[in-house]
């Protein structure tokens, strides 16, 4: 037996970043609109595992590493430091529970109707403008949904590697890494990616001896490389060691410990190395199963993404897709976006996502973060550069708070001065360089942010004298 729902303009499937913001502007736009969630909670990978959850263990993290090292020399003497990781973990549970159990409201707040169960695309007709959505639950029978138009937002799950199979506590993804019990002795990150260097973070500050290795001879590649030297060599100092240019083989659990066997890729030599965890995390593939795509048509690339138009239509007239699902980086900020302009789209307007100023921020210490092109990415596209770079070291605000590593670089055209990308390693990177992508965001030159006010002394102003030293005008602070 089949349940029949009534007619909606758009059912949304999936509500992660992408599709809870896409609902709720579709629903704002005036648009009857339906989300349908497989999982017990809305939100998505970035509020159940991803985001949300790491940025809680990183703060805490953080603040213990402090505790044990920083402290004492602001004058605080905190004598007997100790951990308490359950707690720890309740509070990143707690946020994650109320930021989630937040969507559900926001749902109801704007009248988009939740359908909990996996959701599959069975009829798409563009010209009857209808299509039907199933959804499969345990708890009741199948319900059909009749809609215009529908959005995928299924996002993205993590790749696994056939040697180093996930069982969550000794080998482990990110979302095993996000809920450990205990901190292991030795943590043998492999990808040296974004997941890689936060949650590896995570588990050096509170007491892992954490080894990454990586494939590349770079961690972040897409990132500016001076600025995760930086990183590199901060991270190094904390005592986490890096092996790059390997590539893993095999895997063995041996009582409990793991060991992987690994091969140097410049020397052909094989090693091994133990840990009591493995956290693979070497990048995340889109997720569609059982969504029902192959079976009405929707085309895909080589990496399972599925093909959009500039409207972010499938090759199948009413299927939309976003976020994670899609070609582009895996970003909530950016599935977000999506969401918004395919909302509007649909309700006639010109929705736009401008992807040149899509940042992206590693939340280590320092952070990272990083808008536009990077210098080799300018030159390559025929650009001649200015660059102007300002350390943290030199800025007041900095020194006050004891975190000054790091620098603050703007790359602009040389011939209009338009800021093309900026990059920054240091404290607060990640606040820090919404300034830089607002300015590009108003087609703004170095120009415009040097000779904007900036408050003293903040960290803005290294943002600021950047920009001047640009045009070679930068001064000391
Ligand atoms: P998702 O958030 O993956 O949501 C998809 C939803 O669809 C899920 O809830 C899933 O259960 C549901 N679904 C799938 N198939 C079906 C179906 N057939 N029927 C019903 N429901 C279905 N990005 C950042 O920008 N900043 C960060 O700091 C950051 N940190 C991260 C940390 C970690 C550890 C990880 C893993 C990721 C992080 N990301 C971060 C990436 C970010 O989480 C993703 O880019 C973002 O969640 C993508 O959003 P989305 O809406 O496309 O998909
Ligand atoms: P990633 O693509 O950032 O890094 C994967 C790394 O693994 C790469 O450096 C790659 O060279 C390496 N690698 C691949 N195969 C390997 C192998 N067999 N052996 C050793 N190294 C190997 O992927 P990720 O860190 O898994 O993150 C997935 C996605 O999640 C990213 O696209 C990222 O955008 C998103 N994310 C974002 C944030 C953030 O914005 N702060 C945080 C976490 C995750």
């Amino acid at each position: 037996m089949v349940k029949a729902v009534n007619q909606f303009d758009v059912v949304v499937i999936g509500s992660g970043p992408g599709g809870y913001v896409g609902a709720i502007r579709c629903a704002q736009l005036g648009l009857k609109t339906a989300i349908v969630e497989k999982d017990k909670t809305l939100g998505g990978t970035c509020l159940n595992v991803g985001c949300i959850p790491s940025k809680a263990l990183l703060e805490s993290s953080e603040l213990y590493e402090m505790s044990l090292h920083d402290f004492k020399n602001h004058g605080i003497d905190l004598s007997q430091v100790k951990l308490n990781l359950f707690q720890m973990m309740a509070r990143k549970d707690k946020i994650v529970k109320e930021l989630t159990q937040g969507i559900s409201f926001l749902m109801k707040k704007n009248k988009i109707e939740t359908f909990k169960g996996l959701g599959k695309i069975v009829q798409a007709s563009a010209a009857a403008q209808s299509a039907i959505v199933e959804v499969t639950n345990d708890e009741s029978v199948p319900i059909r949904i009749e809609t215009k138009n529908i959005i995928c937002a299924t996002g993205s799950i993590p790749t696994a590697l056939p040697f180093l199979k996930y069982d969550e506590t000794k080998i482990v993804s990110s979302t095993g890494a996000l809920a450990l019990q205990e901190v292991p002795k030795q943590m043998i990150v492999v990808g040296g990616g974004v997941i890689g260097l936060e949650l590896g973070s995570v588990w050096q500050r509170l007491g892992s001896q954490v080894t990454v290795i990586e494939y590349a001879d770079k961690l972040c590649p897409t990132m500016d490389q001076q600025s995760i030297a930086v990183l590199k060599k901060s991270l190094e100092k904390s005592g986490m060691i890096f092996i790059l240019q390997a590539k893993v083989t095999n895997s063995t659990v041996k009582g409990s410990q793991v060991e992987i066997e690994f091969e140097e890729i410049k020397t052909g030599q094989v090693k091994n190395l133990k840990a009591d965890v493995v956290m693979v995390s070497t990048g995340r593939k889109p997720f569609s199963q059982g969504l029902g795509l192959d079976e009405i048509g929707v085309q895909k690339d080589k990496l399972g993404r599925v093909l959009v138009d500039g409207h972010f239509q499938t090759n199948i007239p009413g299927v939309y897709a976003i976020g994670d699902l899609i070609p582009g980086p895996m970003l909530a900020h950016k599935a977000e976006e999506e969401g918004v302009a395919v909302a509007e789209i649909l309700s006639g307007q010109a929705g736009h996502v401008n992807y040149p100023t899509v940042p992206s921020v590693i939340y280590t210490h320092p952070e990272v973060a990083s808008v536009g092109l990077t210098e080799e990415e300018a030159t390559a596209k025929g650009y001649k550069l200015a660059v102007g770079t300002f350390p943290f070291m030199a800025n007041g605000r900095a020194k006050a708070l004891g975190t000054h590593e790091g620098m603050v670089k703007i790359i602009a055209d040389k011939a209009s001065d338009k800021i093309l990308g900026g990059h920054i390693v240091g404290p607060r990177a990640g606040d820090l360089i919404h300034e830089i992508v607002v300015a590009m965001e108003f087609g703004g030159s170095s120009e415009d942010l040097a000779r904007s006010f900036h408050a003293h002394p903040t960290l803005n102003e290294v943002v600021r004298e950047a920009a001047l030293a640009v045009d070679r005008r930068a001064r000391q602070m």
